[in-house]
């Protein structure tokens, strides 16, 4: 017999809204008894179908949703069709004149919850984050070379949500005929070295394509400041739009180590930028007690919260810098701030930011407000899938 979750009564909301993931307290019963990863049926306490998902015993979130047709099977085909969804959207959206570097499969917003898959010229980065995932790894694997003609596919689950999916993490290999140590990929004319084996995320933030691009229109001539570097990126950008200069900080060795490396790879001359090893936080105090100031300053922060608990701590994580940056742009300079966290809305980040703008006694005003590239599409039914957000401030004179 098909393996089923059978919901309490008035559970069923969230699936009839087409929310993809089935929290454990909402189940009444379980019939049969699937394996992790295995696909079960879910039905309402009346007994009517729901969704395909699936099924995640040691999770709260007992099973991800694969499919609202009650006739899915899911198979190798069914992945096949999905993923090949995921491409063609890809190849709608991005021109390769502008980059040979994307996210091919953002999880659940492509109807694959759990599994990402980055591209970064013709290495294939991997992440599968839950069970449902990691039960269809080989099939995964062998439609994205049979769709993308690429044979270098990595593995990146080395992360630690893996454990609330009863997973081990995971890193290496999962097919690969030159086994590259990095890739080198290139971004509206900037080319950067990309460590898809140990830097951060998969390698290298994609989400901030656009928005990368963007500050360069801000940048020339400009004296500034890029928090939370990582390997150059806002750098890079702000060189390219003919930045004066850029004081770049980071708290990882191995980052700044890599940005310098791209720095030189596009032939940027070294004096115009100075790589900090530092924290943010107390950087941005010692350039105000020196009264050091500048024209444009990005502050591109990790995630301060990682669920909706931390939002309070993360705000005033936020404020603090924001409060800083506000002090250190000259009349009419240009602050690009941005948040990751999912738990910290637009409208929270805005008003973060309007409270550090009024203690900084600056008067601000929003020239754009940013988000994440075209391939990181929000899922209207999955809010949790849209979570960065920037707003570009101007400090009036
Ligand atoms: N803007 C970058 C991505 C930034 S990711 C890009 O476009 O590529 C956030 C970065 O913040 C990471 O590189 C991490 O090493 C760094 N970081 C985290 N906490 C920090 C702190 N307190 N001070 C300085 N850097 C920090």
């Amino acid at each position: 017999m098909q393996p089923a979750l059978v919901l309490k009564s008035g559970r069923e909301k969230s699936l009839v809204n087409r929310h993809p993931w089935l929290f454990s307290g909402a189940i009444e019963k379980q019939i049969g008894s699937p394996q992790p990863g295995d696909s079960v049926l879910i039905r309402s306490s009346a007994g009517e179908f729901l969704a395909w998902g699936a099924f995640s015993p040691v999770s709260k979130i007992i099973a991800r949703i694969w499919s609202w047709e009650e006739t899915a099977v899911i198979d190798a085909a069914f992945f096949k069709e999905k993923i090949s969804q995921a491409v063609k959207l890809r190849q709608r959206l991005i021109s390769p004149e502008t980059t040979n570097a994307f996210r091919l499969v953002y999880a659940e917003s492509d109807g694959l919850p759990g599994i990402i898959v980055d591209k970064y010229a013709e290495v294939l980065v991997v992440q599968l984050l839950s069970a449902g995932a990691e039960r269809w790894k080989r099939e995964i694997v062998n439609t994205l070379i049979d769709l993308t003609g690429i044979q270098e596919i990595y593995e990146r689950s080395d992360v630690d949500v893996r454990r609330l999916e009863g997973l081990p993490e995971s890193k290496g290999w999962l097919r690969t005929k030159a086994s590259p140590e990095k890739v080198e990929i290139e971004e509206n004319e900037i080319h950067y070295l990309v460590d898809f084996q140990n830097g951060q995320k998969t390698g290298f933030y994609l989400d901030q394509r656009k928005n990368r691009n963007i500050l360069k229109e801000y940048s020339k001539d400009a004296h500034s400041l890029n928090c939370f570097c990582y390997t150059g990126g806002f750098t890079l950008k702000a060189l390219q739009g003919g930045a004066a200069g850029m004081i770049s900080i980071d708290s990882s060795r191995e980052a700044l180590a890599q940005a310098q490396l791209n720095l030189q790879k596009n032939g940027f001359s070294d004096e115009k930028v100075q790589w900090m090893e530092g924290d943010v936080f107390q950087e941005l105090r010692k350039f105000r007690d020196r009264n050091e100031n500048f024209d444009l300053i990005v502050l591109d922060p990790p995630k301060f919260a990682a669920s909706i608990s931390q939002v309070d701590k993360a705000s005033r994580a936020y404020k603090d810098i924001n409060l800083l940056a506000f002090k250190l742009l000259n009349p009419g300079g240009v602050l690009f701030t941005f948040s990751c966290s999912g738990g910290v809305s637009p409208d929270l980040f805005q008003k973060i930011v309007a409270g550090a703008a009024v203690d900084a006694s600056a008067e601000v005003q929003i020239i754009q407000r940013l988000t994440q590239d075209v391939d990181h599409p929000v899922l209207l039914s999955f809010p949790e899938s849209d979570y960065l957000k920037g707003l570009i401030c101007i400090k009036r004179g």
